[in-house]
């Protein structure tokens, strides 16, 4: 079975716990059978890479690695916080997300 992941792709994130929280970033994917997400510029790790064709020096790269789901929340850029949604079906029959603090869709 797939886990649920409350964030999506390209979402607004903060880590809430970890040597990364209070680090905000933006969901780059999404990973529901580890229970993960990538999170650009969050939980970064090095690398060492043999030389390539697009890299011909090789070399140290910094590279994010997933985090559990449970530890990032989702941030308004609104309200400029981590907040709580509540979910809205739209007359068009869309659902949406929207911050409960301010009313922002997402
Ligand atoms: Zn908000």
């Amino acid at each position: 079975m797939q886990n649920k992941i409350h964030v999506r792709k390209q979402d607004t994130v903060m880590v809430i716990s970890g040597k990364d929280k209070g680090k905000i970033g933006e969901v780059v994917s999404v990973l529901p059978k580890t229970n993960k997400v990538l999170v650009k510029g969050v939980n970064l790790i090095t690398k060492h890479q043999k030389p390539s064709k697009e890299n011909m020096q090789g070399g140290i790269v910094h590279k994010e690695a997933p985090i559990y789901s449970s530890k990032v929340m989702l941030y308004c850029t609104k309200c400029k916080s981590v907040t709580r949604i509540s979910h809205k079906l739209l007359d068009d029959g869309t659902k949406v997300r929207v911050c409960k603090k301010c009313g922002e869709t997402f």
